[in-house]
């Protein structure tokens, strides 16, 4: 069947090859092309990476360059994964309708949602209790949580994925935004390990000579925990309006793996140790390309996307 189709359509293809050759043999004028080939070719429009992208690449890069693979998980996440498995106890505010979008497990029915009176459903944020435990997720923590659990030590993996919080959109927040995680869980990891790692991954990002600087922090899912700012890379150091003349910017939470997450994940925590990180992909954006409104990101302005025209990679 299909050598016989073969067969047509070489034939067909040998009969057009010879009607051009004859013409070609008598009517040179009337094949020779219109064109002039030898004017230089019209502008090919190249499109452009999207300046998250860039940076997500960029960060994906220099930590697979250390021997982390790339792991992912589902955006729509439950109770579990989200928070308890992570050591957020019960009555943290993260759990709050507030700071998270629940979903409803209910399936949409048509003569429900007409019996809504105005102002309810749609819109309408739903309280944490009355929609079970089903959220869109708020980090990429719960791909670390799905990681251990599914496997066995060493984990050396990166979580890069956008995540949603309830909060008003304004220049500084969004409802949704992108994060870049990372997880090391082995025998005799050290916080050590975790500043070194994370001080190669500055010098790369930022270059060399990049300065860093941790403060103690407080997160669910470690134990100790820290905040971790680098040196201004627009001025040095000295004091500018990006770093709000302080020479310093925060880019990132950190921190050694809580023992009780270890547990909840099934693995041994006295004979294993990790640490995590996190970064939002916008705040490295907008430090790198100094872009001061988040909306930016969202909007599909071609004004301001076409400006990482040279940047495609
Ligand atoms: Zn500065």
């Amino acid at each position: 069947m299909l050598g016989k189709t073969l067969n047509e359509f070489k034939q067909s293809a040998e009969a057009k090859y010879q009607t051009l050759k004859e013409q070609l043999d008598t009517q040179p004028e009337k094949a020779a092309s219109k064109d002039d080939l030898t004017l230089p070719g019209e502008g090919f429009q190249l499109g452009s990476r999207h300046p998250l992208s860039l940076v997500r690449n960029e960060i994906i890069d220099i930590f697979k360059r250390l021997g982390f693979v790339v792991a992912e998980g589902p955006e729509i996440e439950d109770d579990w994964h989200n928070f308890s498995a992570l050591n957020f106890p019960q009555e943290h505010p993260a759990r709050d309708m507030q700071d998270t979008f629940f979903i409803s497990k209910k399936s949409p029915n048509a003569s429900e949602a007409n019996s809504l009176s105005p102002g309810e459903g749609r819109g309408e944020a739903i309280k944490g209790n009355e929609a079970g435990d089903i959220a869109l997720r708020t980090h990429t923590s719960s791909v670390q949580v799905r990681m251990m659990e599914s496997g066995k030590p060493p984990f050396r993996a990166i979580m890069p994925g956008r995540v949603y919080r309830n909060e008003a959109i304004s220049a500084r927040a969004h409802c949704f935004f992108h994060q870049v995680e990372g997880l090391y869980v082995d025998e005799n990891v050290s916080f050590a390990d975790l500043k070194q790692t994370l001080y190669h991954f500055v010098q790369e990002l930022y270059g060399e000579g990049t300065k860093v600087r941790f403060r103690p922090s407080y997160f669910p899912f470690t134990e100790p925990s820290a905040e971790m700012d680098v040196s201004c890379s627009i001025c040095k150091g000295a004091g500018c309006q990006m770093c709000k003349y302080t020479g310093w910017v925060e880019i990132l939470g950190c921190g050694m793996v809580d023992p009780n997450v270890l547990k909840n994940c099934g693995i041994d925590s006295e004979k294993y140790t990790g640490f995590a990180f996190g970064m939002g992909i916008e705040r490295i954006a907008n430090l790198k390309y100094q872009i001061r409104d988040l909306r930016l990101f969202s909007e599909n302005d071609v004004r301001f996307l076409k400006q990482f025209q040279t940047e495609i990679n």
